[in-house]
């Protein structure tokens, strides 16, 4: 089946052009680091001291200056004990030691650590099987950042490793972005919620709770406004309410059929719509629409065109709403069958990677969630790619 003349559609290419052109302003605020998981930096955040923040045993055994180890075995007398936390005020002299823990201070004078596998004790002495070297099991004072040095830039997310390197250096409030809000609706006569019962041409909302999950997973609060009917009047009133928040997600009645009319009623209120078609399979019908600081995106009813398009498209605006640089996930991996050419729409195709080879899932059309749902990635073809071989190397977005 030949598809109609698409070359006066705005390319995917095009449209990351102006979604990456569009003003956004995110929202600084400061806020407990306990609070902070996920959000963005709004600035580089310094060490407050020197990291280690003192000369530290990076074993369990023995302080040594390591001179004395040079000719094992050699026997020295132990003089005390330092436990982490423990003060490293603790003198010794030639042919001394004294034991340490790990994460314990090293005592004046000492300049090495061997650990206890590498001793015999024998009463209050040890004896040293293998000599050490100076800084041996030392981590020494400043080594991993000194006081000063930047340890994490404006514009990173924060994840576990980065909430535990702010912990480190005592960042107790953080300067964030604050979480774009996001609000959804559906629209459509036949979309009933997903907990009643379907009756006649009625199906369930599929779109909703997938949008609110892939707007969380992309950093948003998001408020889920249900399902409008095709009204026109409800529908202004509907968007009405959801261009209070910094982005809207309308899902369906976004082509140019009888009662799609989203489009036109965003038009109508004023909003600027940048990008109304795309060359992009699925979701032809994209629509994405700007008023003051609110951002619009019209989706496609189908919900697999719904999910491709926020996946490839709307993410790019709302990580840089979020303080972020839109980043792309792309594998690359070896294609497991041949395929065949592709239209004139850039294609984005279910797969199931692994190991580097990305298998095809059947393509069964833009409402096939269920092939939605056993797919880890969308492989990536260009508008008019000629048929592929199994084997070719391919690009595959991570989802
Ligand atoms: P539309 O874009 O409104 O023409 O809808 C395209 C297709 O997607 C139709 O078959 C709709 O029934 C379906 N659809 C629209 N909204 C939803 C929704 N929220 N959940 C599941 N399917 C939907
Ligand atoms: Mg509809």
């Amino acid at each position: 089946m030949s598809e109609p003349d698409v070359s006066d559609l705005l390319s995917v290419a095009q449209a990351i052009a102006i979604l990456d052109a569009a003003e956004v302003r995110p929202r600084e605020v400061s806020i407990p680091l306990a609070e902070a998981d996920g959000l963005v930096l709004a600035q580089d955040v310094r060490a407050d001291r020197d990291y280690p923040p003192f000369d530290r045993s990076l074993m369990d055994g023995y302080a040594v200056r390591t001179a004395d180890t040079a000719h094992v075995p050699v026997e020295l007398d132990v003089v005390g004990e330092i436990a982490a936390g423990a003060s490293s005020a603790c003198g010794f002299a030639n042919g001394q030691t004294v034991a340490i823990m790990t994460g314990a201070p090293l005592p004046q004078g000492a300049d090495g650590v061997v650990p206890v596998e590498n001793v015999e004790k024998v009463r209050s002495k040890i004896r040293v099987l293998s000599a050490s070297a100076p800084g041996r099991f030392v981590a020494r004072r400043g080594s991993d950042v000194r006081a000063g040095e930047v340890v994490l830039r404006k514009g990173t997310r924060l994840g576990p490793a980065q909430l535990a390197a702010l912990a480190t250096v005592g960042a107790s409030t953080v300067p964030a972005f604050a979480k774009p809000q996001a609000a959804v609706l559906s629209t459509g006569n036949e979309i009933v919620p997903h907990d009643q019962t379907p009756t006649g041409s009625q199906i369930r909302n599929s779109n909703s709770l997938m949008l609110v999950s892939l707007l969380k997973r992309l950093g948003c609060d998001v408020t889920d406004l249900g399902t409008v009917r095709d009204d026109r009047d409800a529908v202004r009133d509907a968007l009405q309410r959801g261009m209070k928040f910094d982005l809207l997600f309308v899902t369906g009645g976004m082509s140019m059929g009888e009662y799609d009319f989203v489009p036109r009623t965003l038009a109508e209120l004023g909003a600027d719509l940048q990008i109304t078609k795309l060359r992009i399979k699925p979701g032809k019908p994209f629509v994405f629409a700007r008023k003051d600081d609110r951002h619009l995106f019209g989706l496609p009813g189908n919900p697999v065109s719904a999910f491709v398009c926020t996946v490839r498209l709307a993410s790019r605006l709302i990580a840089r709403l979020s303080g972020e640089r839109p980043v792309e996930k792309w594998i690359h991996a070896s294609l497991s069958d041949a395929l065949p050419a592709n239209g004139p729409r850039e294609f984005y195709q279910p797969v199931f990677c692994r190991d580097g080879v990305a298998r095809p899932l059947k393509w069964k059309g833009s409402a096939d969630v269920f092939t939605l749902a056993a797919a880890n990635g969308l492989l990536a073809r260009a508008e008019n790619d000629p048929p592929l071989p199994a084997g070719a190397a391919v690009r595959v977005l991570e989802v």
